[in-house]
């Protein structure tokens, strides 16, 4: 009987995605610096969490989509940036990584090869580097 109230209510509602989650981090951290630093950042957890049960429970699930399409539209390339940062540090013995003079495209060749001749494949220029 609940069960069936539940699923009623629940029934065509948005749900959660990466822009509700993003919200609910930023609130714990909000809570955390409040409870620290500056206790106004309290108020502000509670509206990202009132803003995160408004979009979780609404049933203008377009309106909710663009949302989270422009947050990722923001949010990608900064988690991409850092995905690759992650991949750089952990393959630092292993590669060397440049970018090509001519057209800044990011390169990477394998390290102790000595001095190589490199061509880049996005703009095809042609220069030296040393591994
Ligand atoms: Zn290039």
């Amino acid at each position: 009987m609940l069960m069936q109230k539940l699923q009623r209510f629940l029934y065509g509602r948005y749900g959660t995605d990466p822009l509700n989650l993003a919200l609910l981090i930023l609130g714990v951290v909000c809570s955390l610096l409040g409870s620290l630093f500056f206790r106004p950042l309290y108020l502000l957890t509670d509206l990202l969490l009132v803003f995160v049960l408004f979009r979780s429970f609404s049933k203008n699930i377009p309106a909710r989509q663009r949302e989270n399409q422009a947050f990722l539209k923001v949010w990608l390339p900064v988690k991409n940036w850092f995905r690759f940062q992650a991949q750089k540090f952990s393959q630092r013995k292993d590669y060397k990584y440049f970018r090509c003079p001519s057209c800044k495209q990011q390169l990477r060749a394998p390290r102790g090869r000595g001095n190589i001749q490199v061509t880049c494949q996005k703009c095809h220029h042609v220069f030296l580097t040393k591994t």
